[in-house]
């Protein structure tokens, strides 16, 4: 996690800030940038989606993180997804079927959650990718997230996950988001 946060997510933020000095982007919100996007724009979609991704990545978990979601994010997993289990399963699927480097997300759209994934540092605010609704938990499936540890075998990694999600913050961010 360490060598993931100071290189991998310290270089898309390098390269997203030499990306957008000097122009027009460069006083706007990071999620201003994503949602109008110009998706040729290739050093603004890699590094301002790897900015971000990451940054919301490390947010969502916790070391004291995992159990079952509560509050409005439990009732609306429920409501929207069929049940705690169902929505595991579909994010489970998401990030271990993402074919190569990618994200699995669970998403805010119209007022209702719903999981997808996205290749590369591609990110649900984007143009034309994923659901196309605002994440508020997502899992890096790149091989650099859990080669280290896991070598190969993601599904381990993408079930570890579930321990440290920290579901106070993506109660926070569902809240947000609505
Ligand atoms: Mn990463």
């Amino acid at each position: 996690m360490e060598i993931h946060h100071d290189r991998h997510h310290a270089g898309y933020t390098s390269k997203l800030n030499a990306a957008i000095e000097g122009t027009d982007l460069a006083d706007k919100a990071i999620g201003d940038i994503l949602s109008n996007l110009d998706m040729s724009n290739k050093a603004v979609r890699n590094n301002g989606g790897g900015y971000y991704n990451h940054d919301l990545f490390w947010k969502v978990m916790s070391p004291n993180g995992g159990g079952n979601p509560t509050g409005d994010i439990a009732k609306a997993i429920d409501a929207d997804l069929g049940s705690f289990e169902d929505f595991k399963e579909a994010f489970s699927n998401a990030a271990k079927t993402q074919f190569g480097s990618g994200w699995a997300w669970l998403c805010v759209k119209h007022g209702k959650l719903e999981v997808c994934s996205s290749a590369n540092q591609d990110n649900p605010m984007m143009p034309g990718i994923g659901c196309g609704g605002t994440p508020i938990l997502g899992l890096d499936v790149w091989e650099h997230a859990y080669y280290l540890n896991y070598q190969n075998k993601r599904p381990d990694y993408v079930n570890a996950f579930f321990n440290v999600i920290n579901w106070d913050e993506v109660n926070k961010r569902y809240k947000d988001a609505l």
